[in-house]
C-alpha cells in the first residue's frame, strides 16, 4: 500500500497567514488513546500507529522529517467583540496529508506549547479538555455530524496550572482544514488586499472547487459555506448539541464542527439551555445557535465583499441576498432532521406545527430530549418525565399517526427512519465528567475506553450500554462547563 503524501500547501499562502514554530518537548509522554480506525482510514505509516515513534510525534518531542510545523493566524469575534489577532496560541499544524481520495487533511497538535500567538497563555491543555474533545468529537463523528477528528491523546507527564495544578495532555486533531471565519477576517484585515484573495482562492481550491465553474466564485463560496453551516447547525439542533462558544474563530469554512471547549448535550428539553460558564448572557443558548451562525456568516461575507464585486454597493447587495437565504435553507434542514425523528419523509412547512407541538410537550414535561424521541420510535409513545395534559398528548399522537398514515409506504418504514435519526446513546456531560475525574485522580482509563467504544454505536440499544443511556440523576448533574 502506498504511504500517504505529506504536503504543506498552507505554507504557500502569504507570510502573514502563519508563523513557523516548533512544539516544546514534554517530560514523560504516555498514550491516553490512539485512534486505530482513523489511522487506518488515513493510511498513516504503520510505524506511527500507537508506537513509540508515534508517541514521540504526538507529544511533539521528536518530529519526522515530513513535518514543517506552523501556527495559523486568525482574528475573531468573541461574544461579538472583535479581537484583531488571536491565532493558534496552543495548536501547531504539522503537515497536511493527502488521503487516498485526493483530499487534504490537517494534522495538528493541540496543547504542544507556546507559539507566537500565545499571548499570556501557556500553550498547553489540561487533560480534562483533551479527554472531552477526544470523546465528543469521535461521538459526533459516529452520530454522523461533520466534525474534526481525534487521532491521539497523550499525557505529557507535566503539570499545567489553571485554578489548580492539573495533568497536561496533547490532542492530535485531524480536520479537513482549520480555516475559520476568523482566519478569513484576519486575512481581510491585512493592508495588502491580495492576502484575502489568496486565502479565498485557497479555500475554493481545497474545499469548494465547484465554485470555479460559477460566474462569481467568491459569491458562490459564500453561498456554499452558508449551506454547509445551515446544515451543520440543524444537525446539532436535532441531537440537542450545544456548542457553547460559537465565536467566529470557532466556526470552520469547511462546515465541520470545531472546538469542543464548553460544549454539552442537552438533557431536559429547554430551548434556553446554556452550559458554558462564560456565556452569562446566553448568547450561544440552544435556541440561539442558528442566529449565531447567521451572524458569523455575515462576518464571513464582509471579508469577501471586495472580491464579490468592485463596487461596494453591488457587493453588499449580492452578499446580503446570499445571507438572506440562510433562514430558508436552515429551516428546510431543520424540518428534514426533525421530521425524520418523527418518521416522516418529504417534510414541508406544514409539518412544523406537529414538530413544534411535540417539542412543547417535552418542554412542559421537562423530558429528556434524546430519550423522549427514542421512546417514541420504539413504543410509539414518548416517555415524558412529568405528567402533561393527557388530552394534549393524545391529540398530538392522533395527529402524528394521521400524518404517518398519509405517507406513502415507498417512503420507507417510519420506525426504521426514526431508529436512524434518534440515538439512544449520547455523550452525556456527567459521564464525560466522571471519566475526567477518574483519569485525573487515578489514571484509570477503563471507563474512558468503555465509553469511547460504546459511543461509536449511538443508535444501538445494547445490554452493555443500558447503564449509560439515562439522563444524569440530580446529584450527578453537570450544570456548567468550562473551556
Ligand atoms: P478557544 O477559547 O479555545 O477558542 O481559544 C481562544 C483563543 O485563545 C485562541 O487564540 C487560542 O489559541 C487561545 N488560547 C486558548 N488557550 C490557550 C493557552 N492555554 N495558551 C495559549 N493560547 C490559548
Ligand atoms: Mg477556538
Ligand atoms: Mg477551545
Amino acid at each position: 500500500m502506498n504511504l500517504p503524501e505529506f504536503v504543506h500547501t498552507y505554507r504557500q499562502l502569504p507570510a502573514s497567514c502563519f508563523e513557523d514554530c516548533l512544539p516544546t518537548t514534554v517530560a514523560a509522554p504516555q498514550y491516553l488513546a490512539f485512534n486505530q480506525p482513523l489511522a487506518a482510514e488515513l493510511n498513516l505509516p504503520e510505524t506511527l500507529r500507537g508506537t513509540e515513534q508515534g508517541l514521540a510525534l504526538f507529544s511533539g518531542n521528536k518530529l519526522p522529517e515530513w513535518a514543517a510545523p506552523l501556527a495559523q493566524a486568525y482574528a475573531g469575534h468573541q461574544f461579538a467583540n472583535y479581537v484583531p489577532r488571536l491565532g493558534d496560541g496552543r495548536a501547531i499544524l504539522l503537515a497536511e496529508l493527502r488521503t487516498q481520495d485526493a483530499k487534504l487533511v490537517d494534522l495538528q497538535l493541540k496543547g504542544a506549547g507556546r507559539t507566537p500567538y500565545s499571548r499570556r497563555g501557556d500553550g498547553r491543555s489540561a487533560i480534562g479538555p483533551v479527554i472531552r474533545e477526544y470523546l465528543v468529537s469521535e461521538a459526533m463523528y459516529a452520530l454522523g455530524v461533520p466534525t474534526t477528528r481525534a487521532l491521539a491523546a497523550v499525557a505529557t507527564g507535566e503539570q499545567v496550572f489553571r485554578d489548580e495544578a492539573l495533568p497536561g495532555a496533547i490532542l492530535t486533531r485531524v480536520a479537513s482544514s482549520h480555516i475559520r471565519v476568523g482566519t478569513m477576517q484576519y486575512a481581510a484585515s491585512q493592508q495588502d488586499p491580495t492576502v484575502i484573495k489568496k486565502l479565498a482562492d485557497y479555500v475554493i481550491d481545497r474545499h469548494y472547487p465547484g465554485c470555479l465553474q460559477t460566474e462569481n466564485r467568491y459569491l458562490a463560496l459564500l453561498s456554499q459555506v452558508i449551506e454547509r453551516q445551515a446544515a451543520l447547525v440543524a444537525h446539532w439542533m436535532s441531537l440537542g448539541f450545544i456548542h457553547g462558544v460559537m465565536n467566529t474563530d470557532n466556526m470552520t469554512v469547511s462546515g465541520e464542527t470545531i472546538d469542543y471547549g464548553p460544549c454539552a448535550f442537552m438533557e431536559a428539553y429547554n430551548p434556553a439551555q446554556v452550559f458554558s460558564y462564560i456565556d452569562q448572557q446566553g448568547r450561544y443558548a440552544y435556541k440561539n445557535q442558528p442566529a449565531a451562525a447567521q451572524w458569523n456568516l455575515a462576518r464571513l461575507a464582509e471579508t469577501l465583499l471586495t472580491l464579490i464585486h468592485p463596487e461596494q454597493d453591488k457587493a453588499i447587495e449580492l452578499a446580503v441576498s446570499a445571507l438572506e437565504k440562510f433562514p430558508e435553507i436552515y429551516q428546510q434542514q431543520w424540518l428534514d432532521r426533525f421530521a425524520a425523528k418523527l418518521g416522516l419523509t418529504n417534510a414541508s412547512l406544514t409539518d412544523k406545527p406537529l414538530i413544534d407541538d411535540f417539542l412543547q410537550l417535552l418542554a412542559d414535561s421537562t423530558s429528556d430530549f434524546t430519550l423522549a424521541f427514542r421512546d417514541l420510535s420504539i413504543t410509539n409513545q414518548p416517555y415524558l418525565r412529568r405528567q402533561v395534559n393527557i388530552e394534549h398528548l393524545q391529540h398530538w399522537l392522533e395527529r402524528w399517526q394521521a400524518r404517518l398514515a398519509e405517507q406513502s409506504a415507498v417512503a420507507g418504514d417510519p420506525s426504521a427512519i426514526m431508529a436512524g435519526a434518534n440515538p439512544v446513546l449520547i455523550p452525556r456531560n456527567h459521564l464525560i465528567q466522571r471519566v475526567i475525574d477518574e483519569v485525573t485522580t487515578t489514571g484509570d482509563l477503563s471507563l474512558f475506553n468503555q465509553l469511547h467504544r460504546l459511543w461509536q454505536n449511538p443508535f444501538l440499544d445494547t445490554e452493555e450500554n443500558k447503564a449509560f443511556q439515562a439522563a444524569a440523576a440530580p446529584q450527578e448533574r453537570v450544570c456548567q462547563t468550562f473551556c
